[in-house]
C-alpha cells in the first residue's frame, strides 16, 4: 500500500516560475500588462493562430466567444452531450439554446453525422470538444461549417499541442478556448486564452472582457501618456493577470516534453493493463498529435465492479482518480430545461457511467504508476458488484 495519496493530475511548477511570479510582484505589475502580451505571443506563435487573447479562463472565452460572434437568443448551438458542462452553459449564458450531440463509440468525440442531422434553420454554430486532447476531424468540422454556413467555436481546453493533420488545434481559422486551469497540460492556476484569424472577433473580446472599454486597460497606464477610456459596450471582467502568465511563460516552452512524457506513460499504462477486465482508449489517429491530456478506461459492461465502485476501492488504495464525464444531459439543469432522456444519447450515457481517468501527469513516476496498476488488479480481483 501506498503511503500517500495519488492525485490524479497535479500541475509542474518549477523554480523559473516562482522566481518569474516574484518578479511579477516585486515589479509593482501584477494586473493585466506586459507578461500578458508575451504570453499572447509565445501562444500565437506556438498555435499558430493569427490573434491570441488571454483570458481568466477558458469558460469566459467560450462566453466571449460566443457574444463577440453575435450569437444569442433564438440560436442554437451543437454542443456534443459527452463534455464538461462550461461547454453548454456558455452557450446558456449568451440566451441561446445547446442542441446536444451524442459520442462517437471509442473516442467519446462528438458524433459529425449526428450533429449534421440535428442542424435547423435556427442552428448558427457547432462546437466541437477536443475530448481527452484527442483532435476532432477538423477537415470534416470545416466541411459542415461550409456546407452549412455555420460558425465553429473549438473548445480545446484538452488539446493545446493536439494536431490535426500536422496543424495545430486553434490554427483552422475558428474561434478556439484553451485552458490553463490547474489540472490541464499547461497551467496559470486560473486561465484560458481564446484563438482566431478574424481581427474583428479579437478586437470584440478584448473589449468584452475588461468592461467593454475601448481600448486595453493597461496601454492607459503605460507611460506614453494619460487617456480618457470610453465604454462602448457593457462588458465582463475576464482578463488574466501577469502573475498568472508569469507562470504561462515557462509552462509553455516545457509542453512538448510533458506531451513526450504522457506519451511514455500512456503506452506503458496500455501494456500493464492489458490482462485487466479493462477497456483502454483507443490508440490515437495517425493523423493527429494527441496531448494525452486524460487516460480514460472503462469497467466492462457486468464486470466484477461498477465504476463508481472501483473508484471508492481505489481510494481505500491511495489512488485517486477522476470522471470525465457525467454527460451534460444527465445534470439537472439540462435534463429538465430541455426534457433530455438518457436514452437518446445511448454512447455518452454509457461513457457516463464507465468512464475513470488514472493518473497522468509529467511527475508520474514509473512506481506510480506500477501502484495505479496494482490497485485496479488488485480491487477488480477482489470485486463482488453490489
Ligand atoms: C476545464 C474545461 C473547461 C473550462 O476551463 P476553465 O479554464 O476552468 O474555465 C471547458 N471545457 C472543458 C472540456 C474543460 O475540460
Amino acid at each position: 500500500m501506498r503511503e500517500s495519496f495519488l492525485t490524479f493530475g497535479s500541475p509542474v511548477i518549477g523554480e523559473e516560475e516562482i522566481a518569474e511570479v516574484v518578479d511579477s510582484l516585486r515589479s509593482g505589475w501584477v494586473g493585466t500588462g506586459p507578461k500578458v502580451a508575451r504570453f499572447e505571443t509565445m501562444l500565437g506563435d506556438y498555435v499558430g493562430a493569427r490573434h491570441t487573447r488571454c483570458l481568466s479562463s477558458c469558460s469566459a472565452a467560450l462566453l466571449l466567444a460566443m457574444r463577440g460572434l453575435g450569437i444569442g437568443a433564438g440560436d442554437e448551438v451543437l454542443v456534443p452531450a459527452m463534455t464538461f458542462v462550461a461547454s453548454a452553459n456558455a452557450v446558456e449564458h449568451v440566451g441561446a439554446k445547446p442542441v446536444l450531440v451524442d459520442s462517437v463509440e471509442g473516442t467519446g468525440l462528438i458524433d459529425l453525422d449526428a450533429a449534421e442531422a440535428a442542424i435547423t434553420p435556427r442552428t448558427r454554430a457547432i462546437m466541437p470538444v477536443h475530448l481527452a486532447g484527442r483532435p476532432v476531424d477538423m477537415d470534416r468540422v470545416n466541411a459542415v461549417r461550409d456546407r452549412h454556413g455555420l460558425l465553429v467555436i473549438e473548445d480545446a481546453a484538452h488539446a493545446i499541442g493536439s494536431e490535426w493533420a500536422g496543424r495545430r488545434l486553434g490554427s483552422f481559422g475558428n474561434a478556439t478556448a484553451f485552458s490553463f486551469y490547474v489540472t490541464k497540460n499547461i497551467s496559470t492556476i486560473e486561465g484560458g486564452a481564446l484563438m482566431t484569424d478574424d481581427a474583428e472577433l479579437a478586437a470584440e473580446v478584448e473589449r468584452l472582457a475588461l468592461h467593454g472599454l475601448s481600448s486595453g486597460a493597461w496601454q492607459r497606464f503605460s507611460d506614453d501618456g494619460f487617456r480618457h477610456y470610453e465604454v462602448v459596450r457593457p462588458g465582463f471582467k475576464y482578463n488574466m493577470t501577469d502573475v498568472q502568465a508569469a507562470l504561462g511563460l515557462h509552462q509553455l516552452p516545457r509542453l512538448d516534453t510533458w506531451i513526450e512524457r504522457r506519451a511514455r506513460l500512456w503506452e506503458r499504462y496500455d501494456e500493464l493493463l492489458s490482462g485487466l477486465p479493462l477497456q483502454t482508449p483507443p490508440a490515437p489517429d495517425p493523423r493527429t498529435r494527441h496531448s494525452r491530456h486524460l487516460y480514460q478506461v472503462q469497467v466492462e459492461p457486468g464486470g466484477p465492479l461498477t465504476r463508481d465502485e472501483l473508484i471508492a476501492a481505489l481510494v481505500t488504495r491511495r489512488i485517486g482518480t477522476g470522471v470525465h464525464y457525467r454527460g451534460v444531459h444527465l445534470h439537472p439543469f439540462y435534463r429538465d430545461t430541455y426534457g433530455l432522456d438518457s436514452a437518446d444519447f445511448p454512447v455518452a450515457t454509457d461513457l457516463s457511467d464507465r468512464t475513470l481517468s488514472l493518473p497522468l501527469s509529467p511527475t508520474l513516476s514509473e512506481a506510480d504508476q506500477n501502484d495505479v496498476v496494482e490497485a485496479l488488479g488488485a480491487s477488480l480481483r477482489a470485486g463482488t458488484r453490489s
